[in-house]
């Protein structure tokens, strides 16, 4: 969808355009930043294919592999069809039919069906079988010279790519060969792919799918990447080299810019620049209100190459490490001594600091291709399904490596152990046998840390929440994961761009439910940290602290600008606010308080 009259337009200066047609495009602006650089476009057929020979036996085994990637397939092409469906006409009606001509040459065309049959003909792997029809049907076409059947040549290869690059179930290519500076469009972005993104080459990225708080967001906020999300007819709407504006706080991609277009834009990374500048000055200060009560600021960290910016903010721990990082984008698991050997360099790094090492938590939207397809994420439903402690259960071989891993990095500086996803004291429980074994296995050989370490859980599933008075009998701290809380309590897929507006961390019943946490843990008298997005928000610090939240961890790149917003507060204010959002079942009402007390506490200082 093509839309115009936003953001910083180019005003009574008819400038000349630089190179192509000017497209505003708006999607929603997920990770802050401004970015200008040349578009690099992650298209299908950008993939290697790889090309064997199969056993006989595992002939029907390949053939399910590609109905299994034909059905992914379908399934992605229906929901740009439906994102399409919700824009405004014109040019997409062109492309939602060309989208439905996919679908059906998805579901036992010939394609496919010529695809089945190389398999069980000439035993190919499914990659090669489709590659050779994609070359066959295409040939084809060409050779009978007709416009309409050279124009469906492009739909093959677009629809045979489609099903390679989910055959392959591969990143996008290398990101370490792209353009330096360049701004990557894609349909879809990984966590898994956002790990390889080196922010000192890739200047931002912008895609058709994904949510504010779905991890490759999450990971874009880390690494302090411009990242806008769900842009419909985005790959259509740019090319290769094509000059590019991203803005990751109002959403805006500008292709092919006007010159007064980017000389506002350069102005404002000038000021984002500066406004960097001036935080830095924050860095030694103590996080404390304006009548004393402190804070503790930490980082979270998706991956292990974050610490160097965690320690930059000033993080006065490390709050939450994703030890998914360590399991992506390999197609074996990490040994024992692998593990060992990361997170002992990160507690080293961490200088005395604190670290909460959080078990593995695959499933929903991150996935582990070494760990099969058990957590492929392919379920009706993933996020509900062996995701997280559950799956660590089930493989205790897999979660005693990890935890072994775990406890002998305690041994070089403090850590505490963080459980995922907990929903009841019986998990809480058994995961703290298993602990308890490995530590003794370990004591036995000489090899344990001296003492067992902490272990919490996230407060992230409502039932963990509503039953948090029980938890804390069995818990020694709590986290609140408040992404997957309010993904759980108001029923609304985190990664999902089409409900990404309904996505409310100010709805009364999340709200209610870290309330009732948080006192939970106040009665129990074990520590709390809010570990989740709302953390890393500087507008709703004045509600957290008034929730009596004194331990916030969140990514590195947001931490000075709440120490600021921590700095400039006083916490009765705070409470009183909290009082009155808390007094309220109105959600518009919430955040028009929220919003008065912002201003005026600002206005005030
Ligand atoms: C959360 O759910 O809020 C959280 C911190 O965990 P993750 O985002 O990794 O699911
Ligand atoms: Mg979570």
């Amino acid at each position: 969808m093509k839309i115009s009259g936003y953001g910083i337009q180019p005003d009574d200066k008819p400038e000349s355009r630089p190179f192509g047609e000017t497209s505003h495009l708006k999607g929603s602006g997920v990770s802050p930043g401004v970015a200008i650089g040349v578009v690099y476009l992650i298209e299908h057929g950008t993939i290697g294919v790889p090309r064997y020979t199969i056993a006989d036996h595992d002939i029907g085994a390949e053939k399910e592999r590609l109905e299994a990637a034909a059905k992914k397939s379908v399934s992605q092409v229906e929901k740009l069809i439906a994102q399409i469906a919700d824009g405004d006409g014109g040019a997409s009606d062109e492309l939602g039919e060309i989208l439905s001509a996919h679908v059906h040459m998805l579901q036992g065309s010939r394609l496919i069906r010529g695809a089945l049959a190389l398999i069980g003909e000439r035993r190919l792997n499914a990659e090669a079988a489709v590659q050779s029809m994609i070359r066959e049907i295409s040939g084809q076409y060409a050779a009978i010279k007709d416009t309409y059947l050279a124009a469906r040549v492009h739909d093959i290869e677009d629809v045979g790519h489609r099903l390679i690059r989910n055959l392959v179930d591969a990143p996008v290519p290398s990101f370490a060969n792209l353009p330096e500076g360049c701004i990557v469009l894609a349909e879809e972005i990984t966590p898994a792919d956002t790990a390889l993104m080196d922010p000192a080459r890739i200047s931002g990225f912008a895609t058709t799918f994904g949510g504010a708080e779905a991890h490759t967001a999450i990971m874009a906020r880390s690494l302090g990447l411009p990242a806008v999300v769900g842009i419909n007819d985005l790959v259509a709407a740019a090319q290769n080299g094509d000059l590019a504006i991203l803005d990751g706080q109002s959403g805006a991609l500008i292709v092919n810019p006007s010159p007064y277009e980017v000389e506002q834009y350069q102005k404002r990374q000038d000021e984002i620049r500066e406004e960097k500048r001036q935080l830095a000055h924050l860095r030694e200060l103590p996080a404390e209100t304006t009548d004393g009560m402190r804070v503790q600021l930490s980082a979270n960290l998706e991956l292990a190459s974050e610490m160097e910016m965690a320690l930059d903010a000033g993080a006065q721990s490390i709050g939450l490490v994703r030890t998914e990082f360590m399991f992506m984008n390999r197609e074996t698991l990490p040994s024992e001594e692998e593990q060992t050997e990361v997170l002992s360099e990160l507690v080293q790094k961490a200088a005395g600091l604190p670290v909460t090492i959080r078990t593995l938590d695959v499933g929903g939207d991150k996935i582990a291709r070494g760990l099969g397809l058990e957590v492929s994420g392919e379920g009706a439903n993933p996020a509900l399904g062996l995701r997280a402690i559950r799956f660590s259960l089930k493989q205790r071989d897999l979660y005693e490596r990890q935890v072994a891993a775990i406890l002998r990095a305690s041994a070089v500086g403090p850590v505490r152990i963080l459980l995922p996803m907990i929903t009841t004291a019986e998990e809480v429980k058994a995961a703290r046998r298993l602990i308890a074994g490995v530590y003794k296995r370990l004591t036995d050989k000489g090899e344990g840390p001296s003492a067992l370490p902490p272990v919490g859980i996230m407060i992230e599933v409502p039932a963990a929440a509503l039953s948090a008075d029980a938890l804390a009998n069995v818990s020694d701290f709590f986290s609140i994961g408040t992404n997957d809380l309010t993904q759980y309590t108001l029923a609304i897929d985190r990664t999902n761009d089409q409900v990404a507006s309904l996505f409310d961390v100010l709805n009364p019943a999340v709200l209610r439910l870290i309330q009732f946490a948080a006192s939970a843990a106040e009665n129990a008298g074990i520590p709390i940290n809010l570990c989740g997005e709302m953390a890393g928000d500087e507008r709703l610090t004045p509600l957290l602290l008034g929730l009596g939240l004194t331990e916030l961890s969140m990514s590195a790149p947001a931490l000075l600008r709440v120490k600021r917003r921590i700095r400039e507060l006083s916490q009765i204010a705070a409470e009183d606010c909290a009082a009155r959002i808390m007094a309220q079942t109105d959600r518009a009402q919430i955040a028009a308080i929220l919003s008065d007390f912002n201003e005026l506490s600002l206005t005030f200082q």
